[in-house]
């Protein structure tokens, strides 16, 4: 018997981990935050002076990548190559840097076993954009969450304004389009519901509303 997984997919800023942190600390599963790998990717390329356009460069740093995710508490600390890049990993120049290195096929194989390893019973809730369609095609739930961009720009503006942070809402606007047509676009893996995938749009939900539907799914299949 095969450890269950369940895997929520969807574009930037929807609230995936929002959703994804909740679900596994219900179900005591596993978490994979998989933009964090390529996230981690990006910085350590960065780091190490290889230009994001470079895929035969890319790729042995990303075979060989040294990270850890120690688990504290409440948060996740990032550990790349034994320094603290937790704060780092989070900023919106960092998820651009990280979509243009996972747009390489040679990128993502080399990421494929990384990801399947965080496998482990009881079981594991995937968070990314390829988790049911290409990471984990047989898992047992699949959870496709969507927002217009509109609407995901204007959450994360009031999210920043809440933490002090004053920032141009058509320049973040742009950013979540820029970033949506590259992941939607690319040749690999890009970003599409799986067959199989339960679609939740969360347009006009909360995010009580949006986790009440996913765990009534995920009732259902598991
Ligand atoms: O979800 P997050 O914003 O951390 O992801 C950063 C970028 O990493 C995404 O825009 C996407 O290009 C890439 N990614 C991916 N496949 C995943 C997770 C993230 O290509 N499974």
């Amino acid at each position: 018997e095969l450890t269950p997984v369940i895997t929520v997919d969807g574009p930037t800023g929807v609230g995936k981990g929002t959703l994804c942190s909740k679900l596994a600390a219900h179900l005591g599963f596993h978490l994979l935050d998989s933009g964090a790998i390529y996230r981690v990717l990006a910085l350590a390329a960065l780091h190490h002076k290889v230009d994001l356009a470079n895929e035969e460069a890319l790729y042995p740093i990303a075979a060989h990548l040294d990270v850890r995710f120690e688990r504290t508490d409440s948060l996740v600390r990032v550990i790349l190559e034994g320094e603290d890049v937790s704060s780092e990993l989070r900023l919106e120049s960092t998820g651009e840097a990280a979509s243009q290195v996972a747009a390489f096929p040679r990128v993502r194989e080399a990421l494929l076993r990384r990801q399947r390893a965080f496998r482990q019973p009881p079981g594991l809730v995937a968070d990314g954009r390829d988790m049911g369609t290409v990471v984990f095609p047989d898992a047992a739930v699949k959870l496709f969450l969507d927002a217009g961009a509109q609407v995901r720009a204007k959450r994360r503006f009031k999210q920043l304004q809440g933490n002090g942070i004053n920032v141009n809402f058509d320049g973040l606007l742009n950013d979540i389009k820029i970033r949506d047509d590259r992941d939607r676009n690319r040749s690999i893996a890009p970003l599409v519901p799986a067959d199989d995938a339960l679609v939740i749009d969360s347009s006009n939900l909360t995010i009580d509303e949006v986790v009440n539907k996913a765990f009534a799914y995920i009732d259902l299949k598991l």
